[in-house]
């Protein structure tokens, strides 16, 4: 599917409130996926909804999430119906009135049939792309998995064709009566940022931190 194909409306996808911030732009889905490094997966489990924080990573149309392969809701995920969300904070929303406060946001919510993924291939597919999404370069940077570490590992992957974006921002909106009341109004802006590295005190003296690492610590500063 190429970034131009529109995101899919179904009946669970459309936005019922605030429709005008709902994006239909597939590129739209994709940079919101690709500037995430958490996801919240959903399911449901023994009759009741367990939702999970986890890292994930995109390759094409598919996102994965992996695990160990004692982890019961991605074990539980596989071959039955999800919900994943990435959120991004953007800014805490200060209105005049309570009432209209509000948070400044980019969010996915995807829906579709988890399946397991099976086979080496794959799961190293799946492995290089969690990795990269958390760390870009960390892949080749560190040493690969084995054979048995690959046994203790589960990934799923769930397809990104029916899917919602929401985004909003810009500062709050008051209603007009209160655009008197004194007092501050406006936007907090809020982001997530990496800090100076700490070597691992097991690390040979010397050790410089490499350029992966320091485009991370760059990165949004
Ligand atoms: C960080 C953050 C904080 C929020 N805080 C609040 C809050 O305190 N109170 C509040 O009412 N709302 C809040 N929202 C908005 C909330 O996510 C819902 O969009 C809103 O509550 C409407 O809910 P609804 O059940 O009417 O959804 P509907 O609009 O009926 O949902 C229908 C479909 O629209 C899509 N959709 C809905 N919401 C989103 C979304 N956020 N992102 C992508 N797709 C979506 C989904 O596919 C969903 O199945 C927040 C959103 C974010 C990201």
């Amino acid at each position: 599917m190429s970034a131009e194909t529109p995101l899919s409306a179904t009946p669970r996808t459309r936005l019922g409130r605030h429709r005008e911030r709902g994006r239909t732009d597939r590129a739209d889905l994709l940079a919101v996926l690709d500037a995430g490094m958490i996801c919240h997966l959903g399911i449901v489990q023994d009759g009741a909804p367990v939702v999970l924080p986890t890292a994930y990573g995109r390759v094409g149309d598919t996102l994965y999430l992996h695990g160990s392969s004692a982890n019961r809701t991605l074990l539980a995920a596989a071959g039955q119906q999800v919900c994943v969300t990435v959120t991004h904070l953007d800014g805490l929303v200060c209105a005049r009135a309570v009432f209209s406060h509000s948070v400044n946001y980019r969010c996915a919510v995807i829906f579709g049939t988890a399946r397991l993924v099976t086979g080496d291939d794959e799961l190293l597919t799946a492995l290089r792309a969690v990795t990269e999404q958390l760390i870009p370069g960390r892949w080749d940077a560190a040493r690969a998995p084995v054979r048995k570490e690959l046994a203790a590992t589960a990934a799923i992957a769930v397809p990104l064709t029916e899917a919602s974006v929401k985004i909003r921002s810009g500062p709050p909106v008051d209603e007009p009566p209160d655009l008197d009341l004194d007092g501050w109004a406006g936007v907090v802006p809020a982001a997530v940022r990496f800090a100076e590295p700490v070597p691992d005190p097991a690390l040979a003296p010397g050790t410089s931190v490499p350029a992966h690492i320091r485009d991370l610590v760059r990165r949004g500063a």
